[in-house]
């Protein structure tokens, strides 16, 4: 039995997600744009983030695990590099 996103990705589709992806961070977008300017909430801000998560893992699913893996420890290890530099 595959898990919840795997689910996700076979009864809606590859492409319909990528498509409900980019409405997420849409979302999110605007959540923390809105806040800044009062007109959203933090828990506007974290419903949106767990929408964009929630799509991220299943992005990562259809894209490669294991090469996003790759991907964020590189950025951490950049993120350290420019902490260390300030
Ligand atoms: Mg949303």
């Amino acid at each position: 039995m595959s898990g919840i996103y795997e689910q996700a990705i076979e009864k809606f589709g590859i492409e319909s997600q990528m498509k409900k992806t980019v409405e997420e961070l849409t979302e999110l977008s605007l959540a923390i744009q809105h806040y800044s300017q009062e007109k959203s909430s933090s828990n506007n801000i974290c419903e949106e983030l767990a929408d964009v998560w929630i799509m991220g893992q299943q992005m990562a699913k259809i894209f490669g695990e294991d090469r996003v893996e790759e991907w964020k420890l590189k950025k951490i290890e950049r993120l350290k590099r420019l902490v260390a530099e300030l």
